[in-house]
């Protein structure tokens, strides 16, 4: 299923103190229906005080926060059935069977004894946990451990699932297990991830949202992050290099500097890639081209930046933020 217009989770001029600090400080953000939101922040940023306040864990201090359409504090026990949640510390019972522990968890979403068995099945099929249900869950893997984790806060079917910090620990390859079943959840459920891992959202997530220091310092679909990330810079190598001002002819070309002998690193207009002209000149002139390649942020470099420029820290604008990646 594709992203919908549909809001499942609204959260309005959220803030929260402690004390004299604000850990979360005026957050407004909506998720729709078929949407993974990947919320990232360094520590301390605010992450599990927005999630304790989204999963009605912890009262906001101000604001509004509503689980499809209804008000996680005038109705929590009714808005908590339309969450399942995840927290960091996956709370299963080690003496349990997985089977066990599942039942018991469809008891406490007050599952109709009749659609239990059915429940159980269809979580751990989704979680690929049908050959292990006799199990004891504390002599499974880490890995396995999570996939249990998940399948509680996914059994009663509900259209909101949280999830914090749910690959932490995990080797490789249940890293990839674990967050391709989060793309799936995301076909048909609406789920926020909290991650302190940056490959982890432009692999799985929709929409990214970057908290630091309690604000919100970015928000923008995964497509687009990625199209911050393609910074406008080239860097050239030759055998026979011209000289700097000759490649600072090219059109679009705003600045040469020199790296190394014979290589360049030039920045230009993001609408004018002076590539080909400088191949085809490099050919004319016989250059002796070595290597020609776009510079590419990585999202450490992007979410370094906007984390670390304070004057942007609680700023909400996109515009503003595109000049504090950049500049
Ligand atoms: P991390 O990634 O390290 O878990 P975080 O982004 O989840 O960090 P929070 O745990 O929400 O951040 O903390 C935000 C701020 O609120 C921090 O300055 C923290 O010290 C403070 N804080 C959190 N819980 C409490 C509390 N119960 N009492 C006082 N201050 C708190």
């Amino acid at each position: 299923m594709s992203v919908t217009d549909e809001i499942l989770v609204s959260v309005k001029g959220v803030s929260r103190f402690y004390g004299d600090l604000c850990a979360v400080n005026n957050l407004s953000f909506n998720i729709h229906r078929g949407e993974v939101l990947g919320l990232l922040g360094p520590n301390g940023a605010g992450k599990s005080t927005t999630i304790q306040m989204i999963t009605g864990n912890l009262a906001p201090s101000f604001g509004q926060i509503s689980i499809n359409s209804i008000d996680i504090l005038d109705r929590p026990k009714k808005a908590k059935q339309h969450l399942g949640y995840l927290p960091e510390h996956p709370p299963i019972y080690k003496e349990f069977t997985v089977d066990e522990y599942l039942r018991f968890c469809a008891k406490l979403h007050h599952i109709k004894h009749s659609e239990r068995q059915e429940a159980i099945n269809i979580a751990k099929q989704r979680c690929s946990l049908n050959e292990v249900g006799k199990r004891l869950i504390g002599n499974l893997s880490k890995g396995f451990q999570q996939r249990v984790g998940i399948a509680q806060a996914i059994i009663h079917s509900p259209p909101v699932v949280i999830l914090d910090e749910p690959t932490v620990g995990l080797d490789p390859i249940q890293i990839r297990e674990i967050r391709s079943l989060i793309r799936e959840l995301g076909e048909d459920h609406s789920v926020i991830l909290s991650t302190h891992i940056l490959p982890e959202v432009t692999t799985t997530c929709d929409k990214v949202l970057i908290i630091n220091k309690g604000s919100i310092v970015l928000t923008e679909t995964t497509e687009d992050l990625q199209k911050r990330m393609q910074s406008s810079s080239l860097f050239v190598g030759f055998h026979q290099a011209p000289n700097a001002e000759e490649l600072h002819k090219f059109a679009g070309v705003d600045s040469v500097s020199t790296t190394k002998e014979g290589y360049f690193r030039i920045h230009h207009n993001p609408d004018i890639d002076p590539s080909e002209q400088i191949v085809l000149k490099s050919v004319e002139q016989g250059w002796r081209l070595i290597e020609i390649r776009p510079e590419q942020l990585s999202l450490e470099e992007v979410f370094v930046d906007i984390t670390t420029t304070e004057e942007h820290s609680s700023i909400n604008n996109d515009d503003v933020m595109v000049e504090a990646v950049y500049s």
